[in-house]
């Protein structure tokens, strides 16, 4: 018997009433100071002197790679990831960035896992701070499938900074909605 479970990195439950949407989960201070970067125009300049390049991760096949390596050095014994790929429709559909899809089966008495991780294709023109915080989050999913203490505990263990570089993420995502074009190409 096969059956799937998907878990997402999810940013957007609601229709997008407000500019702030990607920051919903903040401080009533925090979404004033964003407020006022974006009155000020500003918000850009911000990121791009945080974050001068983008990665150069382009394909199926470098992402791959990336993210193999990355649980190599921090999940080693985990369960392997079988499919790593860009998808152009993520973002759209599941309201997502990133998805992870793990598709089980016991065989034997044992219950066996196919790990498959897809990226919305925006990452591919983003630094790689970005890309680092997906795909770790997408990593971490291998052992935890919720969003609780112990999954963020192993994000933070992969990527110290993990939770700075998805603030940035959700600011780049604003700064997307607010003035609709790439920071980075
Ligand atoms: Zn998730």
């Amino acid at each position: 018997m096969w059956y799937i479970l998907a878990s997402h990195f999810s940013v957007s439950g609601s229709p997008p009433m407000s500019t702030l949407k990607y920051l919903r989960a903040y401080s009533e201070q925090t979404q004033q100071q964003v407020a006022q970067l974006i009155a000020q125009n500003k918000l850009g300049e911000v990121l791009l002197k945080r974050y001068a390049r983008p990665h150069d991760i382009r394909t199926d096949k470098a992402l791959y790679s990336y993210v193999q390596d990355l649980k190599t050095e921090f999940l080693r014994n985990a369960e392997p990831i079988n499919k790593v790929e860009y998808d152009s429709k993520i973002h759209v559909i599941n309201h997502a960035l990133g998805l992870h899809t793990a598709i089980s089966r016991v065989q034997g008495g044992k219950l066996k896992a196919k790990h498959e991780i897809r990226v919305a294709t925006m990452f591919k023109e983003v630094p790689l701070e970005f890309l680092r915080m997906i795909a770790v989050h997408e990593i971490a999913h291998v052992k935890e499938k919720q969003h609780d203490k112990a999954f963020y505990k192993l994000c933070t263990y992969m990527e110290p900074n993990y939770h700075q570089y998805e603030f940035d993420l959700r600011l780049y995502l604003t700064q997307l909605d607010t003035e609709g074009q790439k920071l980075w190409v």
